[in-house]
């Protein structure tokens, strides 16, 4: 779908709301350049079209592991090592044993920080929203220490307003959180749009919590475990330029 047959919000948003992983921050990206640095001596000998099933098992999780780290059920670090004992056996045909697990963990996590970055269309769409006195901040689905920290690395401490799964303790699409970063920024719900690129969680959840949601459908990205190809009659981007015309300020 393209800007023009998007029905236009502008007029009725005081304040924009994003998710950061695959919005803000190029999170498969860094995903992506961490397990080939990281797990290259773990599964060695993998061809291209190898690595690319590896890193997409990982990023995309089938199995649902982050959702159950959402419910309580593993810890964050958890979640983790089972998304990566997946690809690490469906590719490589063989299991992390113990050690191994936490050297890769280790190394992991020391990697992936420094390969945290912004999609080029963030600073643009971040000027505009100042330029035009429109307030912005991010909700998202993990800790907000977790997530201020990966917003500083990619260099985006100007989005101050950042509200956690641990803020109101539920994650998205709980109304809950949407209403509380609506809070945070000072805008009433139905005045502020949210921004995400996972159609269920943020889209359809945003709308369904009362704020204006907006679809972010990044063409070159599989980005977070969502539906992307049903249809789907909302709002919908290519990418954070189009939502400037939606806004009037394009
Ligand atoms: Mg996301």
């Amino acid at each position: 779908m393209s800007t023009s047959e998007n029905p236009s919000p502008a007029g009725r948003v005081d304040g924009v709301l994003f998710d950061i992983d695959d919005t803000l921050v190029d999170l498969e990206t860094a995903m992506d350049k961490t397990l080939r640095h990281v797990s290259a001596e773990h599964a060695p000998g993998l061809a291209e079209h190898e690595w690319a099933e590896y890193t997409r098992l990982y990023s995309k999780d089938p199995l649902g592991h982050y959702d159950r780290f959402l419910s309580g059920e593993l810890s964050f670090v958890e979640q983790r090592l089972e998304r990566i004992q997946h690809a690490q056996e469906w590719v490589h045909g063989t299991l992390l044993d113990y050690e191994s697990m936490m050297a890769w963990n280790k190394a992991y996590e020391r990697t992936l920080p420094v390969h945290f970055a912004p999609f080029d269309d963030v600073a643009r769409a971040l000027d505009a929203l100042e330029d035009a006195g429109i307030g912005y901040g991010a909700v998202s689905n993990n800790v907000e220490e977790y997530q201020r920290i990966k917003l500083d690395k990619a260099g985006l401490r100007r989005v101050e307003v950042l509200v956690g799964t641990d803020a109101v303790g539920c994650p998205k699409p709980d109304p809950r959180i949407f209403h509380e970063g609506a809070r945070q920024l000072g805008t009433a719900p139905e005045r502020t749009m949210y921004v995400g690129d996972n159609l269920v969680v943020d889209a359809e959840g945003a709308e369904a919590a009362g704020l204006a949601g907006v679809w972010l459908k990044r063409p070159e990205a599989y980005g977070t475990p969502g539906p992307k190809d049903r249809e789907y009659d909302g709002v919908t981007v290519g990418s954070l330029d189009e939502l400037l015309p939606l806004l009037g300020l394009g």
